[in-house]
């Protein structure tokens, strides 16, 4: 584990004039697992679409692998990037969502490949080989040509895993990935995204999973209100926070 991959300073973020966002901090390193916990409206959605730029910032810094996401600076300030500049950026960046959003016209296969293809010009024929490896990793190498209607929750999702690390992100973020599955789907899922961190991916990963938090993550932050209110070692945050808010917050989902 060595270098820092995302760091974030002092983001702000405003909805109709209402602050969602309050100042956010956040230094993530090479190989790091962090864990975001916290009450719904929190602002931890907004946190994750804040890091690739899927949200525009009011205020502060995104870096990730010390390139500033969404803005350059120009003349000292910071000038939004063209949407051609930030897409380039986003490919750098892993996302999995709850609903997984897979291309339903598109066999698992088919999804995999898309960005590989069309975006970074590989040619076909080692995407497929490296799209089928992805698939194996996930242990879905026997659903290559399914396409997500003939998939359960659970293999949609790890699909769309195997897709977003088809780009080779330098760092994949996680928004509730297990939150829509049936409770018998969620192991499996998990399963992947825990030999994903042992295999020393970088990840943020918002999650109401508790014990994947406490037993993957290398920190964990607490999100109350736009604020990380907590922030360190599972075994440290989890057990002995000292922020009221957080206290109750832990009380109700340990
Ligand atoms: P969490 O993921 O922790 O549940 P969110 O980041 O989704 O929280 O939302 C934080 C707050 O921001 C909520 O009050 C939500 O209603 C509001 N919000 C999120 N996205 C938008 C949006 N696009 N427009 C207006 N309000 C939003
Ligand atoms: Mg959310």
């Amino acid at each position: 584990m060595s270098g820092t991959i995302v760091k974030a300073i002092n983001i702000h973020k405003k909805f109709a004039g209402r602050e969602v966002l309050r100042g956010v901090d956040l230094e993530v390193r090479n190989g790091e697992v962090l864990c975001i916990l916290g009450p719904s409206g929190s602002g931890k959605s907004t946190l994750l679409r804040c890091l690739n730029h899927l949200e525009a910032l009011d205020d502060g810094v995104v870096w990730i692998d010390g390139q500033i996401i969404g803005y350059e600076l120009r003349d000292g300030t910071l000038k939004e990037l063209p949407a051609r500049k930030v897409r380039r950026q986003q490919r750098e960046i892993g996302m999995v969502f709850q609903h997984f959003n897979l291309f339903p016209h598109m066999t698992a296969l088919e999804n995999i490949i898309e960005g590989p293809v069309t975006v970074r010009r590989e040619p076909r024929a080692s995407a497929i080989a490296r799209a089928e490896k992805l698939l194996a990793s996930v242990g879905l190498a026997e659903r290559r040509d399914a396409y997500p209607a003939q998939l359960s929750g659970g293999q949609k999702q790890r699909v769309a895993i195997a897709r977003a690390l088809a780009m080779s992100p330098k760092v994949m973020l996680f928004d509730e990935p297990t939150s829509a599955l049936d409770p018998e789907l969620v192991g499996e899922v998990l399963d992947v995204m825990r030999a994903l961190a042992a295999s020393g991916t970088t990840m943020i990963v918002v999650t109401h999973e508790i014990g994947f938090a406490r037993e993957v993550a290398d920190r964990v932050a607490i999100m109350v209100d736009g604020e990380i209110r907590e922030m360190g070692p599972p075994a440290d945050v989890l057990a002995n926070p000292t922020d009221a808010r957080v206290r109750s917050f832990l009380a109700r989902v340990l």
